[in-house]
């Protein structure tokens, strides 16, 4: 199922209320698809429809959760690190986003100006559904409640000066969610063959695209970020990993429109402004 978090529409009692809910419906025929409200929260194992639902177009998507903190990792696409002028590293290079970094769909990107290389990185991102730490490759999947799909917005400029990457990568609104969490998807390799580890991913900037990889090129997957990541801290249900970006990062100029498209997850578009 779709989970996306959003904001009553004008028309209900409670509006402007903050609900997740169900995403029902064909993204081919978006006119058609409706949100169906939840009671609580969707970590709980069997969330309840509450029988309220909204066209989708007449609410207004969040990001789909609230995380204590991303944990992101840089250069798990060779083709993107060999891009940049990197050797892919023989650990996984692990940094963090501030939790105050998070937008949704169709929020804005605040372009700062004291950056003059702002980019986009086309990121899936993993949603996990359960506290846990220490979790062994094999039992990943049992602490991923779903995955959407992340823009891992950078300064460059910034990224290179500092050599840590935490303001760089950090800044209010760098790092856009959504549209929602797909739950149906297990990309651990967990069930066996056939499981749809291998997603297109892309990004394009004002419909040219820019990005196109597929996540089975990752160098380390799914199963083993998440082992790699709580062997060190602690992940509450909510936080989110990014799992590195492919090759075709780029400039993104104010004005723009910028759009990740995950294939069996769906597109989050964010627009760059400046930041005043
Ligand atoms: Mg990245």
């Amino acid at each position: 199922v779709r989970i996306a978090r959003f904001s009553l529409p004008d028309t209900a009692a409670d509006a402007g209320a903050v609900r997740f809910g169900l995403v029902e419906g064909e993204p081919e025929q978006p006119a058609a698809m409706v949100v169906a409200e939840l009671s609580g929260h969707p970590f709980t194992p069997e969330p309840q429809p509450t029988g309220r639902a909204w066209p989708l177009d007449e609410v207004r998507l969040l990001a789909p959760v609230l995380p204590s903190k991303i944990a992101a990792i840089g250069r798990n696409y060779a083709d993107h690190a060999k891009e940049l002028g990197n050797e892919v590293p023989e650990v996984p290079i692990t940094f963090l986003k501030p939790s105050t970094s998070v937008i949704g769909p169709y929020e804005t990107i605040a372009y700062p100006e004291v950056s003059k290389e702002v980019h986009y990185e086309a990121e899936l991102a993993v949603v996990i559904g359960r506290l846990c730490r220490q979790v062994p490759r094999e039992r990943a999947k049992d602490v991923i409640l779903g995955y959407t799909c992340a823009n891992d917005v950078s300064a460059r400029d910034l990224q290179r000066a500092e050599g840590q990457w935490g303001r760089a990568k950090g800044f209010d609104t760098f790092c856009p969610l959504g549209p929602w969490i797909e739950t149906d998807l297990d990309l651990t390799g967990a069930s066996g063959a056939g499981d749809p580890i291998d997603l297109a991913i892309t990004c394009t900037v004002n419909d040219e695209l820019k990005q196109a990889g597929r996540t089975s090129q990752m160098i380390r997957d799914v199963a083993e970020l998440v082992a790699h990541i709580t062997e060190a801290m602690t992940l509450p249900p909510g936080d989110v990993i990014l799992t590195g970006t492919p090759a075709g990062v780029g400039p993104l100029q104010i004005g723009d429109t910028v759009s990740v498209t995950i294939e069996h997850i769906g597109t989050l578009t964010n627009r760059v402004v400046s930041r005043d």
